[in-house]
């Protein structure tokens, strides 16, 4: 059935290819779960409707404006972490961009905590300050003080991670946030590593939350996607002037993003502007395996943040281990702030440091069997990384210090797998290192 009037002549062999296969229109299928809408653009019912999207927005038009597969995990992580919306793109780089260059311009500032993701830092650092923006670094990012200090009359936002890797450090969210109300800004945390489950930074004043929803959003490694939250607050009264994109009204006239969307204006104008010109759109498969993941995030959280516990409690006896960061451990000095805003686990993702340095790194990590060895985290299987000479090799020795990460120190990432086994797996590590020092010594 192809929806032509039967009564004209039977459409050609390139015709009927198109459209024999299309879904007949009014149909009424109600699929559980949301379908992977794998098409560029949706049909427009008729010629005025077409005119009323175009005016209103209301509606699906063409994929990178709005899709209603992606849609299905803008909705489920904005009411995970309770936002008011959700922006999917294509991956948590994207998401940052996306954010930063949507509601910064050039000869704007921005503040961020120095404990970052390396790509995040390596985009602060090398490429917003090509387009006018730089920024300052705080490193002690729990004292309010040293954001005050470094903030200028033209810092728009501060940026934070939740948990920071590799060293599982711990934000204090509440008091950052003070900090950046006080001043009429937003702060942006990424909440990659903690997840909505373990931690709502929107519930602590966090104003916008991004994701890379590779990681523990989709949980299986299979695809690549980034995720903005906004609590919606936005007040154009209090900060218009800060952000006159928002509260301006456009080239031709129309209302402004404030004007229409209110307290949302910030995440109209990334999907309205930021998706529609720069173009981040994710694929709809990708936001489908993305959606798939979000059903199991607690379970696998929960899991992967209790194994993490007992791999960190496990290694923190070993006598060829240096030290473990996870703020799990009651002698962690985050331990208290995990407590307060972690207390349903502390993640999956830790560094610890081996006392025989570069060369017992290398032996460890090759003797594994089932950790897999691989730059990505937040799988539900286990992965190790040397971050010095891989993620982080483009710091210098004194930058790689102060982020503390030495020679001896690999990040984990641990996964669903039973205990015992990442444990057995682990020991075979350092029976490994155990017999490179063995060889050093008899050399
Ligand atoms: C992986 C990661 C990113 C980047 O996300 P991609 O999806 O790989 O682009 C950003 N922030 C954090 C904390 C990450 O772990």
């Amino acid at each position: 059935m192809t929806g032509h009037d039967e009564s004209y002549e039977r459409d050609g062999f390139a015709t009927r290819q198109l459209h024999s296969g299309s879904a007949r229109r009014g149909s009424s299928v109600n699929p559980r779960v949301t379908p992977i809408y794998m098409t560029a653009g949706f049909v427009l019912d008729d010629f005025d409707q077409a005119t009323e999207l175009f005016s209103t927005g209301d509606g699906y038009s063409y994929t990178r404006v709005c899709n209603p597969t992606n849609e299905a995990v803008e909705r489920a992580v904005a009411d995970l972490e309770g936002g008011a919306e959700a922006l999917l793109v294509g991956s948590g780089q994207a998401a940052l961009a996306v954010t930063l260059l949507g509601l910064l311009a050039s000869g704007d500032h921005l503040v961020s905590a120095s404990s970052l993701y390396e790509g995040t830092r390596g985009f602060l650092i090398d490429n917003l300050p090509r387009y006018g923006i730089d920024t300052a670094f705080v490193d002690d990012a729990n004292d309010p003080l040293a954001w005050e200090r470094v903030i200028q009359p033209n810092t728009r936002a501060l940026f934070a991670e939740s948990i920071p890797n590799p060293k599982n450090d711990i934000l204090d969210i509440a008091a950052v946030a003070s900090v950046a109300h006080a001043h009429g800004i937003p702060l942006i945390i990424d909440n990659t590593l903690a997840t909505p489950y373990l931690l709502r930074p929107l519930e602590h004043g966090a104003d916008i939350v991004i994701h890379s929803a590779s990681k523990f959003l989709a949980g299986h490694g299979a695809a690549l996607g980034g995720i903005v939250v906004d609590n919606g607050r936005f007040d154009s009264e209090r900060s218009g002037a800060l952000f006159p994109h928002l509260v301006e009204r456009g080239r031709l006239g129309g209302p402004s993003f404030a004007e229409r969307a209110g307290g949302s204006a910030r995440i109209s104008y990334l999907r309205e502007v930021m998706a529609l010109r720069f173009g981040p759109t994710p694929s709809p498969l990708n936001a489908f395996l993305i959606a798939q993941g979000i059903e199991t995030l607690s379970l696998r959280v929960e899991k992967q943040s209790q194994n993490a516990l007992g791999v960190a409690r496990w290694l923190d006896d070993q006598s060829e281990v240096q030290s473990v960061d996870y703020s799990g451990l009651e002698t962690n000095p985050f331990h208290e702030l995990a407590l307060r805003y972690l207390p349903d686990g502390q993640g999956a993702v830790f560094s610890f440091t081996l006392k025989g340095g570069l060369n017992a790194a290398r032996a460890f990590v090759n003797a594994l069997q089932t950790v897999t060895h691989m730059t990505h985290l937040g799988d539900v299987r286990s992965l190790i990384l040397h971050p010095a000479t891989t993620s982080h090799n483009l710091r210098t020795d004194d930058e790689l210090e102060a982020s503390g990460i030495w020679p001896g120190t690999l990040r984990l990432s641990i996964g669903i797998e039973d205990l015992a086994d990442l444990i057995r797996d682990l020991d075979r590590g350092l029976a490994a290192v155990r017999a490179t020092s063995d060889e050093a010594v008899m050399s």
